[in-house]
């Protein structure tokens, strides 16, 4: 580092796992750049990072050449606060007290000669870019879906082609990349979604798009170059995933991680015993909550096809209420010879590991990626929101996966038959092998946009150098606008 003080970046991620992972791991590849990051989350998460992880408020870690910080909010306002009286959801009250927290921090660190720079949220938090440009500070927002999703809410918002109405629910959404049913859409956009609010909470990222002066996005532009291309028309959009690879490439020496639960620590011994490519790994991310149902049905499938499996049955979200989920009867004693049962895997590890032939996934982004990018074919499981759009992808595009489970839309039960059918599809034969050479084609991409020189490395370093121009007010050559 020179003499001069680093430049001082704020990221501030809502409060969930699958947007904490990539805004974190964006936070340590700039950290090792030799920037000063501050990473801010609500309260809430911020007890569970800490106690799940080597994390302490507002102490400064060394990363690389910079310095990583956390530091956590609040979020909700006291029951008996007047103002809560006037506010009619919750998201009113979280952007109340965060707007006031993050302009009290600017000014704090303003005063102390720690100016920030450049702000940089992710989707949920619109209200992030508003604050940044009230205090007149540059602001970036990390897309941490696709890009092709991007591109459907951005056509959505802009109302550029036809898509899914109460009139007309089953018509097809021509994207300029692909054409995607109205099942294939990210089904908080269609009319009949059982959670409209999460449509209208993104779309507001939509309505200041105008503000941050970058849309980063956890892709690469060999997996997604229609979508990027012809976003790159309108928006000033770098790719720069996969994220996870660039973090465990530049920070070695430091192992801070996001993760609200501690994982199990025999697991990667256990891998270890196992015969190489014979274990299916099964987990539905952080939310998403299967019915008992359909837990029973696949745990007798797993036993009737007699698959080796590691299976994450985590407790349900904090904020769900839902019974935690019961084994069958005696599964636990007939499987112990082939598999195990977690409550929390440490999950790129575990892709990583050569004993993992696929994985069964609800296709969140981030585990899509991770799946794609370590060469693991995928069995999908979607039940809302983008994942029934990565869902097509993976499937029809990538070709890494075949389709196991139905949206919760769809509401349809996949039987313990199916289960087991499939998972033979995707572990031995011809599917299999083919399914293995096209995931091991998009490792190479992806270990390819990382290195020295590629799409996304070449993105990254031209962000940072966007940030130190913006900080010294240089013009801003190398933006795309
Ligand atoms: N994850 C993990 N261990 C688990 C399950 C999930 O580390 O047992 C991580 C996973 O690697 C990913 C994130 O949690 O980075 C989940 O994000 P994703 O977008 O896949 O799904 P979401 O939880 O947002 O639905």
């Amino acid at each position: 580092m020179g003499s001069e003080a680093p430049i001082h970046v704020l990221l501030v991620s809502f409060p969930a796992q699958g947007h904490i992972n990539p805004l974190l791991r964006l936070g340590k590849w700039l950290a090792a750049k030799g920037l000063f990051v501050t990473f801010v989350t609500t309260e809430d998460v911020g007890k569970d990072m800490r106690a799940s992880n080597s994390i302490t408020d507002k102490s400064v870690t060394p990363v690389g050449d910079g310095f990583l910080k956390f530091e956590f909010f609040d979020e909700y306002l006291k029951p008996d606060d007047p103002i809560k009286k006037s506010l009619n959801t919750l998201t009113a009250d979280v952007e109340l007290v965060g707007k006031k927290f993050i302009s009290q921090m600017i000014k704090r660190y303003e005063a102390t000669n720690t100016p920030i720079s450049c702000i940089i949220n992710n989707p949920f938090y619109p209200w992030v870019v508003d604050v940044a440009s009230d205090h007149g500070i540059p602001s970036a927002l990390l897309w941490i879906q696709s890009a092709a999703v991007f591109s459907a809410y951005y056509h959505y918002f802009h109302k550029l082609v036809p898509f899914p109405s109460e009139t007309e629910p089953y018509i097809d959404v021509q994207l300029p990349s692909i054409l995607l049913k109205y099942n294939e859409i990210p089904d908080f956009l269609h009319p009949s979604s059982p959670f409209p609010f999460f449509g209208t909470l993104i779309l507001e990222q939509f309505k200041n798009l105008s503000k941050p002066f970058c849309v980063l996005v956890d892709s690469f532009e060999e997996l997604e170059h229609d979508s990027i291309n012809n976003l790159s028309n309108s928006i000033p959009i770098r790719s720069i995933g996969p994220l996870f690879k660039n973090d465990t490439k530049t920070t070695s020496t430091t192992n801070i991680s996001g993760n609200f639960f501690k994982p199990d620590d025999s697991i990667i011994e256990w891998l270890h015993s196992r015969p190489s490519a014979s274990v299916v790994y099964i987990s539905f991310g952080s939310i998403v909550h299967l019915p008992q149902k359909q837990v029973d049905e696949i745990a007798y499938g797993l036993i009737n096809s007699q698959v080796s499996f590691l299976w994450v049955l985590k407790p349900p979200h904090k904020n769900l209420e839902v019974q935690p989920h019961v084994l069958p009867n005696g599964f636990i004693e007939e499987t112990s010879e082939k598999g195990k049962v977690v409550q929390w895997s440490p999950q790129e590890q575990v892709l990583a590991h050569p004993s993992v032939a696929c994985f069964v996934t609800h296709c969140g982004w981030n585990s899509s990626m991770e799946a794609l990018s370590l060469g693991v074919p995928v069995l999908t499981f979607p039940a809302w929101g983008d994942q029934v759009t990565n869902t097509k992808f993976l499937v029809d595009v990538f070709g890494i996966g075949v389709r196991l489970g139905y949206s919760q839309a769809e509401n349809k039960m996949v039987t313990r038959d199916e289960v087991k059918r499939l998972l033979l599809e995707a572990t031995k034969g011809s599917k299999a092998e083919e399914l293995k050479k096209n995931a091991l084609r998009w490792k190479m991409a992806a270990e390819a946009a990382v290195a020295d020189g590629g799409s996304s490395q070449r993105n990254l370093h031209a962000f940072v150098e966007d940030i130190n121009n913006l900080a010294h007010n240089i013009p801003t050559k190398s933006l795309p606008f």
